[in-house]
């Protein structure tokens, strides 16, 4: 009778995915027993104080340093948008640059970013805004959007809405349609959806 073969060497331990170190796989294991919604709310760190005496900063780094959160983010945001045509993922920077590039990847969509004035080479056009600290200007390159194009705005978090607003205004007045808004965070308290009203806004942490 024919002796089944004897692998020569033991099977090697699959491999860890790259950029996962070992202990951070087996500290993860009964956090993954976490609900989806308790698994990433798990990794929103929130900063007393910062950068200002009296706000709660939402710090997104602990999340975008899990790969599986990140993913779980990118599929939340996108999923709305599955089959709905979006022609361009506009992010807002800096933190809407990190979920809006990789969404307009994900949508087969062009990234255009909206940036803080002086960043951005040629004609831009500019806008003034409220933040929940201080104030701030967005700019967007003149003629980045062909007219009528349906453009997702994407940041991390919606706070009071000034800085998704003045994003808004200003795809609108280069002939962008605003479809949507996205947010990988919302602080329910401060109303910012209702200064977006009535544009569709999609959030997955609401706090
Ligand atoms: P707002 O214009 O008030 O909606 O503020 C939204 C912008 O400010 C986003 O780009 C956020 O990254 C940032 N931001 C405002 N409040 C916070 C917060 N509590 N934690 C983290 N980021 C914030």
């Amino acid at each position: 009778m024919a002796q089944k073969k004897q692998p020569r060497t033991p099977p090697r331990p699959s491999p860890t995915p790259r950029g996962v170190s070992k202990g951070a796989l087996q500290k993860s294991k009964p956090r993954d027993e976490l609900s989806p919604d308790a698994y990433l709310r798990a990794r929103i760190r929130d900063v007393p104080d910062f950068p200002r005496p009296g706000i709660m900063f939402k710090d997104i780094v602990p999340l975008l340093a899990d790969p599986k959160a990140f993913h779980m983010v990118l599929d939340g945001l996108a999923h709305p948008f599955i089959g709905e045509h979006v022609d361009v993922v506009a992010g807002i920077e800096a933190r809407g640059f990190i979920f809006g590039g990789a969404l307009a990847a994900r949508l087969n969509a062009s990234f255009v970013p909206l940036r803080k004035p002086g960043k951005l080479p040629g004609e831009t056009d500019r806008v003034s805004y409220a933040l929940e600290y201080g104030a701030n200007e967005l700019e967007i390159q003149d003629d980045s959007l062909e007219n009528g194009a349906k453009v997702l705005i994407v940041d991390d978090l919606l706070a009071t809405g000034g800085t998704a607003a003045a994003a808004g205004e200003l795809v609108r007045r280069q002939g962008g349609y605003v479809a949507a808004y996205a947010f990988a965070v919302e602080l329910d308290f401060l109303k910012g959806r209702r200064k977006l009203a009535p544009t569709p806004v999609v959030s997955l942490l609401r706090y």
